[in-house]
């Protein structure tokens, strides 16, 4: 699947093109880990919550993808369409839930979000 290389999010096959960057979409990231398993782990519904998990998995050196699952991702995002899934690699999975948690409950994670 496709990715940006700004944003670094993850889109349908169909997409060529980020709504938010703008970018065109390449076919892979140099950061993440080829031939890794990834398994989702939470889903957000805006970029704003996402990019809160993106700080938290990158503070505890944690690999990610964030993928948009919008059909047609060719209008920005305000906030209500998206459903964004944050995946992590398999070997992490367990570190990144409990890093998650955590953040939940000590408030910098709002309770919008939900585990997979
Ligand atoms: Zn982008």
């Amino acid at each position: 699947m496709p990715f940006c290389p700004k944003c670094q999010y993850e889109y349908n096959a169909s997409a060529k093109i980020c709504p938010e960057c703008k970018e065109d979409l390449v076919d892979r990231l140099e950061a993440v880990p080829s031939g890794e398993d990834f398994a989702e782990v939470y889903m957000v519904s805006n970029r704003m919550e996402a990019e809160v998990v993106r700080s938290i998995l990158e503070e505890n050196g944690i690999d990610y993808l964030i993928r948009d699952l919008r059909m047609f991702p060719v209008l920005p995002d305000f906030g209500r369409r998206a459903r964004l899934r944050i995946a992590v690699p398999k070997s992490q999975e367990a570190q990144a839930r409990k890093m998650l948690e955590e953040a939940r409950s000590d408030g910098a994670l709002t309770s919008q979000g939900r585990f997979l």
